[in-house]
């Protein structure tokens, strides 16, 4: 993404260096912190609009949430008449249930949820509740898999090994975690018979989205399956990205597999800011008998729970899965085409709903085999396709929406085109 103010002009350029005065780096979250690009004053579907004239093609869709498209109609209107009435009464409301009762049949094998703010929050409520469960503390996760920002979850590689990913962070808190690569049910099964009795839990992303789009290798996911199950560990998928965006019942429907808890976030409520922890009611009761804590203020508010309902209802009344498949299918080749006659190594794979693009040719299966790829030079590629107006992030990742059609792909390729004929890539 431009990392340079001066590549700005206009209001954007006014905007940045007032932002600049009082929020540091110019953004709220260091996810942003990649970029001084032009301001956005709107967005609706799969477009973004920025406040100097300039148009987007969405394909980072606020880096996952926006899988019904920008400022869905049904889902805008039930939050702001819901909310007309109150938005936090600290008492119970029917939406909650409502919400609760969608959200459950639509992932299938869930008993029962607590609802949050953000996925990081979802899953320290994850971890602490198999932690509580089991009387154990140790965690089995993975390289390159992420899992929110706080000091017990956030991770960098350095010197081989998965440490602190920012200054201030307790290193401390990182002890009780056993970082293996992923795909490998070997390491899984010898960590766990070496820890198994002090292990809680064993988190993952089902499918590694944040790093590379990476899918689960065919039998790993039955295999850890089965080793938590001999070993007493609760097995938690991290769905705060592939939930309700693979299916309705996300990467555990996807691949067949059942966790006992699973974080979810993201693409649950139409792009408001809401997340949930769901599992079997066996463990999910824990936190009902106040034997193991859960607590938030805007846990639940009428915003999240209307936000959540409508999604879900109109995820289940109209799946925009096939659609989603055949765009982000086409545009898949699309791409490669252009990188072929371009002469670039481009590389281009994924599962439909989420892909990843890179340069390298490289067999990838986890965070290690993705460093083989040219990472640095996709990153370069992004600014110059925001620029020639397709919103990617740099990491690779182009997540498609429910929005995603004709136009969309014509004037992606388009762009993608002729950022390449101007020498990007
Ligand atoms: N887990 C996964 C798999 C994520 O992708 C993310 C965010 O990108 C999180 C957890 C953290 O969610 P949030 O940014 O809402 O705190």
């Amino acid at each position: 993404m431009p990392n340079d103010s001066t590549l700005l002009s206009g209001r954007s350029a006014e905007f940045r260096r007032r932002a600049l005065e009082r929020t540091p780096g110019g953004v709220h979250s260091n996810v942003r912190l990649a970029g001084a690009q032009e301001f956005i004053e709107r967005a609706k579907g799969a477009w973004l609009y920025g406040v100097d004239g300039r148009d987007y093609v969405d394909y980072l869709l606020g880096q996952g949430p926006n899988f019904l498209g920008h400022a869905p109609d049904r889902v805008i209107d039930a939050v702001f008449e819901a909310c007309r009435d109150g938005v936090i009464f600290g008492g119970q409301h029917e939406l909650e249930v409502r919400a609760s009762e969608l959200v459950c049949r639509a992932v299938g094998w869930a008993d029962m949820i607590r609802f949050g703010v953000s996925g990081t929050e979802a899953v320290q409520g994850a971890l602490r509740l198999a932690r509580g469960v089991t009387g154990r503390t140790k965690v089995v996760r993975f390289e390159g898999h992420y899992h929110g920002w706080l000091d017990n979850v956030l991770t960098a590689p350095r010197d081989g090994a998965w440490t602190v990913a920012s200054k201030g962070q307790l290193a401390g808190h990182l002890d009780d975690f056993i970082v293996l690569p992923w795909n490998d049910a070997d390491q899984v099964a010898d960590a766990l018979e070496r820890h198994g009795e002090q292990v809680a839990a064993v988190i993952m992303e089902p499918v590694m989205i944040n790093t590379g789009v990476i899918e689960p290798l065919p039998k790993f996911l039955e295999a850890v399956r089965r080793l938590c199950d001999a070993h007493g560990v609760v097995l938690i998928f991290d769905e705060v990205i592939s939930g309700f965006r693979l299916g309705l019942g996300g990467a555990a429907e996807r691949y067949g597999v059942q966790p006992d808890l699973a974080t979810y976030g993201k693409a649950i409520a139409g792009g408001f800011p809401v997340a949930a922890l769901v599992g079997r009611e066996g463990l999910m009761s824990r936190f009902g008998t106040g034997e193991v804590n859960h607590s938030g203020t805007f846990n639940g508010s009428v915003m999240a729970t209307a936000a959540v309902a409508a999604t879900v209802t109109s995820l289940l009344e109209d799946p925009p899965y096939e659609r989603v498949t055949k765009h982000s299918k086409t545009l898949m080749v699309g791409l490669r085409d252009l990188g072929l006659e371009h002469d670039l190594p481009l590389r281009v794979e994924g599962i439909p709903a989420a892909f990843h693009v890179s340069f390298g040719e490289a067999e990838v299966r986890d965070y290690r085999t993705l460093q083989q790829l040219d990472l640095a030079r996709y990153e370069r590629l992004s600014r110059d396709l925001v620029r020639h107006g397709l919103w990617v992030a740099g990491r690779g990742v182009w997540y498609v929406s429910a929005c995603h059609g004709e136009e969309e792909l014509d004037a992606a390729l388009t762009r993608f085109e002729s950022a390449l004929a101007d020498g990007a890539g």
